[in-house]
Parts: structure tokens; sequence; C-alpha cells
């Protein structure tokens, strides 16, 4: 076996695992990371970047969302049902963030989203210049590995942690083992516990909140987030939390189907479920997180869009009355193509339609077709007279009357996984036992410790998941630091 030694021996080296090496490194603590993949950064390689509050880059734009505002909003948000004192540090912190990062070099651009969200997202201009986008933030990921390797920390690549080492009641290490097998005891004064949640174990999720694998559709996903930091951290003594969902809305193999997805995602088309029913107001679709919820309260945990050809001949003249940062702007130009490609799709038989009647669309998805005619009659009526009487929307309010009608499937979806937190933690992100007696030398940090969203990811503040990764791995560090020196 071999033998280490170290102040704090982080288990994995992800978004927040990097955070805590560095920032405890800056701090003068020696520093060991164990990363079990051969590269470092998780799923934040995947990702755009994180929130921010009150940031020089914000200032910049004039932007005047203030930390109090924000801090007040979240946690009506949560219904105060969350730790406050650690929502208001990850948020205070926050701006001072992104200069530390600067500082490494990363570079960002703020962004909201969508419409009705904020300016939060602070995401990462991506090396060599070009738009920020999905996978941005992977240079973040680099800058932030480059600065630990400048100061010193220890990164051991290809090494899953197995087991927290406690004695006495207080964590004093770690078990991983190597690439070659061999076993490694690494003895430490503190052990960080940062391995970005339950992701791609889907029947371990399934045991924690009840979804089942089948209703939740993963993509971009990284592997090897499958629960390991909630187990060790529960068999060293830290108490369970709920862990929440964390769905989104989208449509089948949206990578390979990416302008449809752009055309039908969080636009306001009109949505019904199986049994031909509105279940939201449209308008709201955009607040994904608000829609998944919906969505999992429809029979078979899905819904269907329906947008007609003058609708789109219209959108292709104007250009989408909706716009995300994600998808681009030119997702109707060849919106038929797109449109005939997928329909030409065997294995997408079941995900996308096309119909010259309501009733025969009615027919090929499986809607009830006597609810769907009447939902459609109404819903036109509704536009006719610029007032939707039953879910109160007031926007973008097109009939459905021109054929053919094209439908798509909505289903839940998730990036990294669709589950948040588990592990019990203080505002200081020291492991607690279910009676909050503190685990000694034992921290935990990102997803794994994300506690902070109540039952519903707030998405009216882009970055959430980034933010509280860095900023709890930060503020670890410091607490950690606090406690060696006196
Ligand atoms: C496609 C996609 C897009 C996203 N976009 C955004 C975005 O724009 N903004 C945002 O805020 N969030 C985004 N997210 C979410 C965000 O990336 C994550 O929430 C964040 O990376 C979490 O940080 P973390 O440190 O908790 O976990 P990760 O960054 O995922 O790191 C966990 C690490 O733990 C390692 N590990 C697991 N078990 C062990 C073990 N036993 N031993 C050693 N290592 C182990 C893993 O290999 C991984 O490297 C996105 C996620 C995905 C997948």
């Amino acid at each position: 076996m071999k033998k280490m030694e170290c102040d704090l021996a982080v288990v994995a080296l992800g978004l927040s695992g990097l955070a805590v090496s560095v920032a405890a490194a800056e701090l003068g603590l020696s520093v060991i990371g164990f990363e079990k993949m051969r590269v470092t950064g998780g799923a934040a390689n995947m990702g755009m970047g994180p929130f921010a509050v009150e940031s020089r880059v914000q200032k910049k734009k004039q932007l005047t969302l203030t930390r109090e505002e924000a801090f007040m909003f979240h946690m009506e948000h949560t219904h105060w049902n969350v730790d406050a004192h650690l929502v208001h540090d990850i948020f205070w912190k926050s701006a001072d963030t992104i200069d530390w990062l600067m500082d490494m070099g990363v570079e960002f651009e703020v962004q909201p989203y969508f419409p009705k969200a904020q300016w939060t997202a602070h995401n990462v201009i991506p090396e060599g210049g070009g738009r920020p986008g999905p996978r941005g933030a992977g240079t973040m990921c680099k800058r932030l590995t480059e600065r630990a390797e400048q100061l010193g920390v220890q990164m051991v690549l290809e090494a899953p942690v197995k087991k927290i080492l406690v004695e006495d009641g207080r964590a004093v290490g770690i078990l991983a083992v190597d690439a070659s097998g061999e076993e490694i005891e690494c003895r430490s004064k503190f052990v960080a516990i940062c391995t970005g949640g339950v992701g791609s174990n889907v029947e371990f999720r399934e045991e924690l909140i009840g979804v089942k694998p089948d209703d939740v559709e993963i993509f971009g996903g990284v592997p090897g987030l499958v629960g390991d930091g909630l187990k060790l951290a529960w068999e060293a003594g830290a108490g369970k939390v709920q862990p929440h969902s964390e769905f989104n809305v989208g449509i089948h193999d949206n990578f390979n189907h990416w302008h449809l997805e752009g055309a039908f995602r969080a636009k306001p088309e009109l949505t019904v479920n199986l049994n031909g029913e509105r279940f939201i107001n449209e308008e709201m679709t955009e607040m994904t997180s608000y829609y998944a919820n919906a969505v999992s309260m429809q029979p078979g945990k899905c819904g269907f869009e329906i947008i007609d050809t003058a609708r789109i001949k219209r959108l292709q003249k104007t250009g989408p009355e909706i716009l995300d940062q994600v998808h681009g702007d030119d997702f109707y130009d060849n919106f038929f193509e797109d449109a005939e490609t997928a329909l030409a799709e065997p294995e997408y038989a079941n995900w996308f339609w096309k119909a010259d009647s309501i009733e025969e669309l009615a027919d090929k998805v499986g809607i009830n077709k006597e609810n769907l005619v009447a939902t459609i009659e109404r819903w036109n009526d509704y536009c006719y007279h610029g007032r939707d009487l039953e879910l109160c929307r007031t926007r973008y309010m097109n009939p459905i009357s021109t054929p053919p009608f094209y439908c798509m499937k909505m289903i839940l979806q998730t990036t990294n996984g669709g589950i948040s937190g588990g592990v019990n933690v203080n505002h200081k992100l020291q492991c607690v036992t279910n009676d909050n007696k503190v685990v000694p030398g034992l921290y935990c940090c990102g997803i794994d410790a994300c506690n902070i969203y109540g039952d519903t990811y707030n998405f009216y503040f882009p970055g959430m998941n980034m933010a509280f990764a860095l900023n709890s791995g930060r503020l670890a560090a410091e607490y950690m630091a606090e406690e060696l020196n006196g």
C-alpha cells in the first residue's frame, strides 16, 4: 500500500474539488486530490458558466440586481426551507469568485438564458475566443487545474476514493486505489468530499427520489457520477438530507435534433397532455424547472407541443419570439426540412408527428381525440379574443388552424443526473450528523452538499450549480485554514 500525507485530501477533482484545492493551497495548506477519471473538471467541462451577483462583469453591463434582492428572491423561491446562512455566503462570495477566476485568465460574458431570467450566468468565453456555449466552461476547469499545478497541489488521476478513514469520530484521511490497482492511504487533517452527486447512477437516483430511469433522459452527462460521495459521507457519519430532483424539459435525443429542440423547447407552443388537456400557461415553459414540475404530474410524465404551419412561416420571417442562450436564433430557418428529416427516422416515430387535421394528429400521437379537438377550439377562441380563460396566457397567442400541424413529445431531461444534495452540511460546509453534530475534519462541497434549492432548481438565476460548486469549495477551504491556524 502506498502512503501519503497532507493537510487536505480532496475526494474528486471536478469543479468543487478544483475550487477547494486551489483555495486551500492559496491559504497555505498542502493538498492532494484524488480523481476517479483521467481528466479533471467533472460535469463542469460540459457546461457554460457560473452564477454571480454584483460582479464587475455585471457592473460593466449596468446590471442592477443586488445581492440582497437575489437573496430574498431565492429564499422566497425556496420558502425559507433551506440554510439561509449558506445561501447568503454563497451569494456574497460569488462576485469575488468571478474576480478570482478572471485573475487566472478566465473570461466571461454575462447572460440570462431566457427572457424572465436574471442576468446572472457568467458564461465562459472559450479558449481562443468565440461565443460562450455548451462545453465553454471546460476552459475554466483548465485554468483552475493549471493554477492547482502551479500551487503544488498533487493530483492523482484515475484513483477513485473508496473510503473515508475515521478515528475517534474524526475524519483522518482517505483510502483510494490507483490506476495499477494499488491501494493508497492518504492521512490528512481534513477531507473534502466533492464527487458531483448521483448523476449517471439512475437506480440510485430512483432509490433516493423515486423517479424511474425511463422517465428522464440524461444528456451531456459525464460518467463516474454515481453517488460515491453520498455513500462515503454517510458511512463516515454525515447525516442524510432528502435530495431533490433537478429536471428540465426538452425533446428526445436533443443533441441530434438541435434545431427542432430550439423550435419547441421553452417556446410558448400550445401544450397538452395525453388527455388532450392543457396543463401549463405556456409562457411559463421558458422557466424549464417549473415546466418539469408540471410535466412530472401528467400521465406518462410527458407533454405534447403543437404548432401549425402558418405560425412557423411567420416566425421564419420575424425570427423567434423567445431566444435562449443555448440554441442560437436560426432554428426556424430550415424547420420544414429538419422536420421531414426527423419524420423519416424510424426511431423518431414515437416522438414527432405531422398531420393534416387535429383528429388525425390525435390518432397518430395517441392523445384523447375528443378532448384535443375541444381544447384547440377553445384555444383558437382565446386567441381570437386575446384572452386565455383557462391558464391566463397573455402573450404570443396564435391559433392552431393552418395544416399541416406538427406535434413534438416533450419529456423530462437532465444534465448532471437530475438530483442535487443529500449530505447534511452546515453553513461552513462541515458534514454534520442527523442531529447536527459536526463530524470533525470532514467537509463536503458541490452537488453532493447542494441542499439550497428547496424542491425546485432556481433557473431564474442561471448558473447556480457551478456557483455552488465554486463558492462552497472556496468557503470550505477558508474554514479549514481558520481551524488550522486558530
Ligand atoms: C451538459 C451539462 C451542462 C451544464 N451546464 C451548466 C451551466 O452552464 N451552469 C451551471 O451552473 N451548471 C451547469 N451544469 C452543472 C454543473 O456542471 C455541475 O453541477 C458542477 O460541475 C458540479 O460540480 P461538482 O464538483 O459537484 O461535480 P463535478 O464537477 O461533476 O465533479 C465531480 C467529480 O467527481 C469525480 N468522482 C466521482 N466519484 C469519485 C470517487 N469515488 N473518487 C474520486 N473521484 C470521483 C468525478 O469523476 C468528477 O470528476 C451542467 C452540467 C452538464 C452535464
